[in-house]
């Protein structure tokens, strides 16, 4: 039986799995790197510790039962250190592909799913390679450490490589074809121990500037697409052997693929998914507790949605002004209590929530 959960990281993701947990009467012990993460603030349990400080890693592990994570770049090495001592879910094995890009495609391309067309670059003569192949535009992101658009430029012509590849610091990189979508959508799916799935119902995402800003819930999905893409993610689920949560971005084509498909696979993260944020106002179980129901044995929740939400991210300066929402019925405001305001930071989220 779990007593205590362990989760690595002490962002937004792992407040909010704590405070989940909290709910059901587990304690979780954080392992972060400062006390005043948005994590560590809400449980008494506390490591503070970098990822490479292998005494640390094993006193943590110490104290939990079982551990999971909130940030998917944590190091395979400590992964492995802490496997050793405790169950980690998800497995270091589906994180090894999920900080790769490259894997994480081929991966995705292996279990019949379409993806943007790629390449590997690991020299600026390989960029020059892959656009000659792919064509412009094109995107080139760092294979590793992505996340909310930082990392990737969008080349335009090929006298542009030079400058993209010093603009990501000539780090090894994917290269990949822009994918003329209709629109961008995700689906996030629970799998416990014995290989029984949950599925949220696609949602709509829009980025500005790479950043998520807006989901909205249910995605208006023709019953041929939604049935697609919930297939899409089982199929990844299942194929990664996932015990715990698993969010899924995917690109609804304008035109279908010669194949037939009409999404391919964008990007995998297994943890809680800022376009999940609304599952904790208008779905019957958040996809918080879903991912502690998972990883500690209990059975998975519904996944039905009780309304249509959109949800807003608040991005940094927007902190200042977001107790407006507090007069609005239909708002639920989360703050995540971080101590600085900083352009284009998470600082929290709205869900609006409208009746089905
Ligand atoms: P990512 O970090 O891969 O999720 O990229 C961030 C955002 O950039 C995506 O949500 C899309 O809006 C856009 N984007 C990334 N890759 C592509 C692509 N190959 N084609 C078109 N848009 C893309």
């Amino acid at each position: 039986m779990v007593r205590t959960l362990g989760i690595l990281g002490g962002g937004q993701l792992g407040r909010m799995t704590a405070l989940a947990a909290a709910r059901l009467g587990l304690p979780t012990h954080i392992f972060c790197q400062h006390g005043h993460e948005p994590a560590a603030q809400v449980t008494p349990h506390v490591t503070l510790g970098s990822f490479d400080d292998e005494k640390k890693l094993a006193e943590f592990a110490a104290a939990v039962d079982v551990i999971t994570l909130e940030w998917e770049n944590v190091p395979l090495q400590a992964l492995a250190l802490l496997a050793t001592h405790k169950p980690v879910y998800p497995a270091p094995s589906v994180l090894a592909i999920t900080q790769d890009r490259v894997a994480e495609k081929t991966f995705a391309q292996t279990h019949g799913m379409g993806t943007a067309p790629f390449a590997a670059c690991h020299t600026l003569d390989d960029v020059h390679k892959a656009l000659a192949a792919l064509g412009t535009p094109a995107i080139l992101k760092t294979n590793r450490m992505g996340y909310d658009g930082k990392g990737q430029v969008v080349i335009q012509n090929i006298h542009e490589a030079e400058k993209a590849w010093n603009a990501i610091a000539q780090q090894s990189a994917i290269l990949e074809g822009l994918v003329d979508f209709a629109c961008e959508i995700s689906v996030i799916i629970a799998r416990d121990g014995a290989g029984k799935v949950a599925c949220y119902p696609p949602v709509h995402n829009r980025h500005t500037g790479g950043i998520l800003c807006e989901t909205l819930a249910p995605a208006m999905l023709s019953a041929g697409l939604e049935a697609e893409a919930r297939q899409m993610a089982e199929t990844l689920a299942h194929a990664l052997n996932l015990h715990g949560l698993l969010a899924v971005e995917m690109f609804v084509l304008k035109q279908p693929a010669p194949d037939g498909k009409n999404i391919v696979m964008n990007e995998m993260a297994p943890r809680p998914h800022n376009s999940g944020h609304w599952t904790m106002d208008a779905a019957a179980t958040s996809q918080f507790e879903q991912l502690v129901r998972a990883v500690c044995g209990l059975p998975l929740g519904s996944t039905q949605l009780l309304h249509k939400a959109r949800m807003i991210n608040v991005l940094g300066d927007d902190a200042r002004t977001a107790g407006q929402y507090l007069s609005n019925p239909q708002a639920r405001l989360h703050l995540y209590g971080k101590d600085e305001i900083k352009p284009g930071r998470k600082m929290g989220h709205v869900t609006f929530l409208e009746e089905t």
